[in-house]
């Protein structure tokens, strides 16, 4: 291991928003990530078009910050820049509606790279393909690019047509707010493999299982389920905060001695290191996405029925009564 950077990172004084300012750029989708890009190309002085479908509660959101809204096929006409904001398992269906609108030179741009990357949408070879995707939900985006502030993002490009696609890119990054914070230079297989990797070993997967396990430890060693929520749940966060600002030393400084060194002796035992190689394996082989895929195109049976279970565990009603009773979350906010 090397604590050299690998990866370029660029910022402001890189990146020049004239490369895209007599472009237009069409933002399909206006979630969380859509509503952002649309708001903050705005802001920076860039002709957007938003495309949604018709009777989408998000038109009248978008109209009312002075956008051009109108259908995802229209969008992607009058767009040089076709910027793919819907979910991830609706974009193979818009980009079939969309796909006669890119012309030689255009810039087809995701957020994300699964749909590339395991071929679910095949561009033509006169488009670029980029990705500029912010390290952030859209509400954050937004939020930081008014105060003045940015948020970390990434580039990647997977076809450059034209040439010119790394100097769009960072235009867009720019006015965005990505290249106020930094914005990392990464490939389309690095940013879905590591994002799908992260997802389900550490992030959303990972610290699930791992506060599920422990609250149900301690709950059938008879332990009540208070404590155990407290103590394997909402003290997550304080953890979590500390190792984000300062990183495991400035954790393993905050906390007691006697919890660091039980921490440093205990912790790796409750890691299956297999386990995660698994994971990777099954995201880089396309497993994973096989069966995602095959999932969606039979209306997701196996996800309705996990997310009933994860809705009926014993820690999600002891946490709604918990937190309604302790109003700690409002005072943070
Ligand atoms: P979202 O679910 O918040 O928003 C999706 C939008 O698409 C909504 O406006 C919805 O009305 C619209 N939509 C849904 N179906 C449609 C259809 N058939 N035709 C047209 N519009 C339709 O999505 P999001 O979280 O903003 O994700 C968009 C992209 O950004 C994804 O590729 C995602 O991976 C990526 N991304 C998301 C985040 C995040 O934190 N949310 C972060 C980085 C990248
Ligand atoms: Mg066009
Ligand atoms: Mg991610
Ligand atoms: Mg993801
Ligand atoms: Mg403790």
């Amino acid at each position: 291991m090397t604590d050299e950077f690998t990866s370029e990172i660029y910022y402001d004084e890189d990146a020049d928003v004239s490369n895209i300012e007599d472009k237009t750029v069409a933002v399909l989708g206006y979630g969380s990530q859509g509503h952002a890009h649309a708001l903050n190309l705005q802001d920076s002085g860039v002709d957007v078009v938003v495309g949604l479908r018709k009777g989408s509660s998000s038109r009248e959101a978008a109209k009312d910050e002075g956008l051009e809204v109108t259908t995802p096929v229209d969008a992607a006409s009058q767009g040089d820049i076709v910027k793919m904001l819907v979910p991830d398992t609706v974009q193979p269906a818009v980009y079939d509606q969309i796909r006669d609108e890119l012309d030689a030179g255009d810039t087809l741009q995701f957020a994300h790279g699964f749909n590339i990357h395991y071929g679910q949408i095949e561009p033509p070879e006169d488009v670029d393909v980029t990705m500029v995707a912010p390290k952030s939900p859209g509400h954050l985006v937004r939020r930081n690019y008014e105060k003045g502030e940015g948020t970390p993002g990434l580039l990647a490009i997977y076809q450059d047509a034209t040439g010119e696609a790394k100097a769009e890119g960072l235009a867009y990054a720019k006015a965005i707010g990505c290249t106020r914070a930094g914005t990392i230079q990464t490939t389309f297989r690095e940013e879905t493999e590591t994002d799908l990797f992260g997802e389900q070993a550490v992030l959303c997967g990972g610290v699930t299982d791992l506060v599920k396990a422990g609250f149900e430890t301690l709950v059938d060693a008879g332990y009540s389920p208070e404590m155990a929520y407290f103590e394997c749940l909402n003290e997550l966060k304080l953890i979590v905060d500390l190792m984000y600002e300062g990183g495991h030393m400035e954790m393993w400084n905050s906390v007691s001695d006697t919890a660091e060194y039980g921490g440093l002796t205990r912790g790796e035992s409750v890691i299956d290191r297999e386990g995660m190689e698994e994971i990777l394996e099954g995201v880089q082989n396309g497993e994973f996405a096989r069966e995602w895929i095959n999932e969606n195109q039979a209306n997701r049976p196996a996800y309705k029925q996990y997310r009933q279970a994860e809705q009926d565990h014993q820690i999600e009603a002891v946490g709604e009564r918990l937190r309604d009773l302790f109003a700690w979350d409002e005072e943070q906010e």
